[in-house]
C-alpha cells in the first residue's frame, strides 16, 4: 500500500479515490493562483513574518507570564488549506511550533488523508501562548488573542480553514453552539469570506477513536470547498 493509503489505514478509514481531473501535487484539481485580498504572498510573507515578532513579544494578556514559547503557527501565505486549533500544550510550548506530539502526528495523519503535507498547509491556534496546565482559555485571554488569527487568515488568504474542535470553531464563528451543531455544514468568516469547516481536534480523536470516521467526512467536506 503506497503512503496515502496507508495515511487512510492508519485513520482507520478507508481509501478515498481522485477523479480523473488534472490534480496539482496535492492531489487536488489544478487552479491558477488567484490571491488578490490583500498583498501578494510576499508581500504577504512579510507582514507575516512581522505579525510572529509581534506576538513573540506580546504581553496582552496573562499568559505572557507563564509561557515557555509562543506558538505563532506555521507556514506561508498563498497556501490553499489552514488548520486552526485551540492553544498551544507543553510540547508546543516548548518547541515553539504547533501540533508537535501525539495529536500533531495525527494530524500529518489526517492531512496526508488528503495528498497534503505540512508544507501544504498552514496551522495555527486560537491562543499564542499555552495556559498553565492546559485549562481552557478565559475570554478575555481569547479576545486579546485573537486579533493575531484573524490577520493571520488575512495574510495567508486560504480557500478553506478547518477548524479542529469545539473552541476554535465557537472562537472562529462566533458562536456558542456545540461542535455537534456546527459540525456539517460550511460556515463563513470575515467580511471576505473564507469558508470555515468544524471539525473534531486531533487530541480528541486520540481519546475517542470512532470519530475519525466523522473527521474524514468533515475534510471531503473541506476538500470540495476548494475553488
Ligand atoms: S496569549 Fe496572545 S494575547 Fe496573550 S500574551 Fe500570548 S500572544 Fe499575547
Amino acid at each position: 500500500m503506497d503512503q496515502h493509503g496507508s495515511y487512510l489505514r492508519e485513520m482507520g478509514l478507508i481509501r478515498w479515490r481522485f477523479g480523473s481531473q488534472p490534480t496539482d501535487r496535492a492531489g487536488l484539481p489544478s487552479k491558477p493562483e488567484t490571491r488578490s485580498r490583500d498583498g501578494g504572498p510576499k508581500t504577504n510573507s512579510a507582514n507575516l513574518a512581522a505579525l510572529a515578532r509581534e506576538a513573540d513579544g506580546c504581553k496582552r494578556c496573562e499568559l505572557h507570564r507563564t509561557r515557555g514559547k509562543v506558538v505563532f503557527g506555521l507556514g506561508s501565505p498563498g497556501v490553499r488549506w489552514m488548520f486552526v486549533g485551540e492553544a498551544p500544550g507543553a510540547e508546543e510550548d516548548k518547541q515553539g511550533l504547533p501540533f508537535v506530539g501525539r495529536a500533531g502526528a495525527l494530524l500529518g495523519g489526517m492531512l496526508g488523508s488528503l495528498c497534503l503535507s505540512r508544507d501544504d498547509v498552514y496551522i495555527a491556534n486560537v491562543l499564542k501562548c499555552r495556559p498553565p496546565n492546559n485549562r481552557d482559555p478565559f475570554g478575555q485571554e481569547v479576545r486579546k488573542c485573537s486579533p493575531f488569527l484573524h490577520r493571520q487568515i488575512d495574510l495567508v488568504q486560504p480557500e478553506v480553514v478547518v477548524a479542529m474542535g469545539r473552541f476554535a470553531a465557537q472562537v472562529l464563528l462566533d458562536s456558542d453552539q456545540s461542535l455537534g451543531q456546527l459540525r456539517g455544514r460550511p460556515h463563513n468568516f470575515g467580511e471576505n469570506p473564507v469558508p470555515v469547516v468544524v471539525t473534531y481536534h486531533p487530541a480528541y480523536l486520540l481519546r475517542s477513536p470512532g470519530a475519525k470516521s466523522k473527521t474524514w467526512e468533515d475534510l471531503l467536506l473541506a476538500r470540495s470547498l476548494l475553488t
